[in-house]
């Protein structure tokens, strides 16, 4: 009999898990709550323009990720962000020098970020069940049954892989205490979970009509000492084939603190104070935007490190962690190798079987 493995969440970590089980030759399905692909590495497009919510770049951090995404996807559509990142401080001085830490060069897609997990999805050949939220898991013998919230899902799997943020892991772990998880130690788990905290951060998108520019013609400015209402603003036009001519699209990212504070703001109230905050930076009263867009990200990133040790101890009942959660902090492409060490522990209990 084939080793099943269910992944929760079709975010990069559990795509790119699912994709190395599946050139594996394992059975893997992937359940997604929303109706998209790559959670946090989110796009979107209106009236012409293509723009990312979340995760603004990715970048290669080891070789695993350079063999991944130059080797094994298709290289069509993918880009290199031209224009650096400078810094600025509390009272919104912007200074010399990168303000990102320099890792080489800054990459997403022509079509947009989420095209890397829409590529993972392709290239595996697993299928993704959409609109799909899991409420609680039940051990059964060796193997794990899943309840969704439209019901059972029918079948039995081998190995489960929670990717969704590490609160929202904890609730649905929660919900299956206290005897859907064997013997495992369900309340650590539970512990490990609620000890990683999350930021929220709001990502406001402002088109403006005509050509607006950033300071030295970067790409982004960064707020690098955490004062500042601001965390980021990126020029979406720095992408290739994202705007359309005789336009500007900014991203304004609101600090983690102001974005907690004013969560339940109205959002006209967030979108004003988003071009507020844009027009000091630049020392320009900018006019109203033509349109915006506004996402609340209820977890953005990850504040800090978890008890990897707890996560580990699930791994023999056939329990596995993936996400950002486990590197302590909201990057792509940490998210996505924390997927492939995941792929790798559950082919190593398969080949125990
Ligand atoms: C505003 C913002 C800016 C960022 N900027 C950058 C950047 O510039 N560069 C960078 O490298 N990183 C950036 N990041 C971080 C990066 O986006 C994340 O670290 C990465 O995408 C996390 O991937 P993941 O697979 O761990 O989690 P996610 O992308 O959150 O995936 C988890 C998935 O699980 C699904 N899910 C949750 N619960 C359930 C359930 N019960 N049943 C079914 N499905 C469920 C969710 O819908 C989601 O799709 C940013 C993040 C944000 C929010």
């Amino acid at each position: 009999m084939n080793h099943r493995t269910a992944v929760i969440g079709a975010g990069l970590s559990g795509l790119a898990a699912a994709f190395r089980l599946a050139e594996a030759g394992h059975e893997v399905r992937v359940f997604e709550k929303s109706r998209g692909l790559s959670g946090r590495a989110a796009s979107r497009s209106r009236e012409g323009c293509r723009y990312d919510l979340g995760a603004n770049y990715f970048t290669i951090s080891s070789n695993e990720m350079a063999r991944l995404v130059f080797q094994t996807l298709p290289t069509e559509g993918l880009t290199r962000i031209v224009g650096g990142i400078l810094p600025f401080d509390r009272g919104g001085k912007i200074l010399p020098g990168d303000g990102d830490r320099p890792h080489g060069s800054r990459w997403t897609y022509r079509d947009g970020i989420s095209t890397l997990g829409k590529l993972l999805a392709a290239r595996g050949g697993y299928p993704v069940e959409n609109g799909v939220r899991l409420t609680r898991l039940e051990r059964a013998g060796t193997r794990w049954r899943l309840e969704a919230e439209g019901g059972p899902i029918p079948g039995e799997f081998d190995a489960v892989l929670l990717t969704p943020p590490a609160p929202q892991a904890a609730d649905l772990l929660e919900a299956s205490l206290p005897d859907g998880l064997g013997g495992l130690d369900g309340e650590g788990l539970v512990a490990a979970l609620r000890g990683a905290e999350y930021f929220r951060q709001f990502s406001v998108v402002l088109n403006f009509e005509g050509e607006f520019t950033l300071p030295g013609d970067a790409y982004a400015l960064i707020n690098t000492d955490r004062g500042h209402d601001l965390a980021w603003v990126a020029r979406e036009n720095g992408k290739a084939g994202r705007v359309p001519g005789g336009q500007t699209l900014f991203i304004v990212q609101m600090a983690p603190d102001w974005s907690s504070h004013h969560y339940d703001d109205a959002p006209a109230t967030i979108v004003a104070e988003a071009v507020d905050g844009l027009g000091s930076l630049l020392g320009e009263a900018l006019p109203s935007p033509v349109w915006s867009d506004l996402q609340r990200w209820r977890y953005a990133h990850p504040r800090g490190a978890i008890d990897l040790e707890a996560l580990r101890s699930a791994a023999p009942s056939g329990l596995y962690f993936a996400g950002d959660a486990l590197v302590g902090r909201g990057r792509v492409a940490g998210a996505i190798e924390t997927g492939f060490s995941a792929a790798t522990a559950i082919l190593g209990q398969g080949a125990h079987r």
